[in-house]
C-alpha cells in the first residue's frame, strides 16, 4: 500500500483531489495507473517493467494487439493481476536540453492519459514521474509541467475525483508536494 501523504491533498476548481505519495505504483488501489512505456508498448525497464511484472503475461498480449503508441499520445489496456483496474500507457519524450519540443510532448502525455481514462469512466488515475528515469527529462522540470497540465485539464474532466502523482523516491516526492502546495503558475 502507499504511504501515507504528510500533507492533505490539494484540491483544484473542480473539487478533485490531487496529491503525490512515495509508493510503488503497481500497488495503488485506483481504478487506472499510468504506465511511462516505450513506442513498442511491448515493455521495458524501470516502472514499464515493473507493470508488467505485477499484471502478468496477459498484459503484454493485449500490448501487442495495440500496434504501439506514438510520443505524446496514450492507450488503454485493462490491468489483468494489478489493483488497478486498467493502464493507461503512454510515451514520453526523451530529454534533448528542452529545445526539442519536450515540454509540449510532455503535457500531452498528460493530456491524453486523462483523456482515455475519462472515457473509459476512471474516477481515479495515478501517474508515474513520466520520463524522469531512463529518459532524462529533469524531475523539477517535469514535475512542473505534470502539475499544470493536470490541473488546467481537470477543468475539462469533471467526472475525475482524484489524480495521484506516485513518486518513487523521497527527492522526487518533496519536488511534487512543493509543487502541489503552490498557487497555480
Ligand atoms: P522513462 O523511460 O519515462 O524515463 P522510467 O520508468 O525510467 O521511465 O522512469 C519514470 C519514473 O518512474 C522514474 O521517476 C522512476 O523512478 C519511476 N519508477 C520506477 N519504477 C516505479 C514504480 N514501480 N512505481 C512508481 N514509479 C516508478
Amino acid at each position: 500500500m502507499s504511504r501515507l501523504p504528510l500533507t492533505p491533498p490539494a484540491r483544484t476548481s473542480t473539487g478533485a483531489k490531487l496529491r503525490a505519495v512515495q509508493a510503488d505504483i503497481t500497488r495503488l488501489q485506483v481504478d487506472a495507473i499510468v504506465n511511462a512505456a516505450n513506442s513498442s508498448l511491448l515493455g521495458g525497464g524501470g516502472v514499464d517493467g515493473a507493470i508488467h511484472r505485477a499484471a502478468g503475461p496477459e498484459l503484454l498480449a493485449e500490448c501487442r494487439r495495440l500496434g504501439g503508441c506514438r510520443v505524446g499520445e496514450a492507450k488503454l489496456t485493462a490491468g489483468y493481476r494489478l489493483p488497478a483496474k486498467f493502464v493507461v500507457h503512454t510515451v514520453g519524450p526523451v530529454w534533448r536540453g528542452g529545445t526539442q519540443g519536450e515540454s509540449e510532448q510532455l503535457a500531452s502525455c498528460y493530456r491524453h492519459a486523462l483523456q482515455v481514462a475519462v472515457d473509459k469512466g476512471v474516477r481515479s488515475v495515478a501517474f508515474p514521474s513520466i520520463s524522469t528515469g531512463v529518459y532524462g527529462y529533469p524531475v523539477e522540470l517535469a514535475a512542473a509541467v505534470a502539475v499544470n497540465t493536470v490541473r488546467s485539464a481537470l477543468q475539462a474532466f469533471g467526472a475525475l475525483e482524484e489524480v495521484v502523482f506516485c513518486c518513487f523516491s523521497a527527492t522526487d516526492l518533496a519536488v511534487y508536494q512543493e509543487l502541489l502546495h503552490c498557487e497555480p503558475s
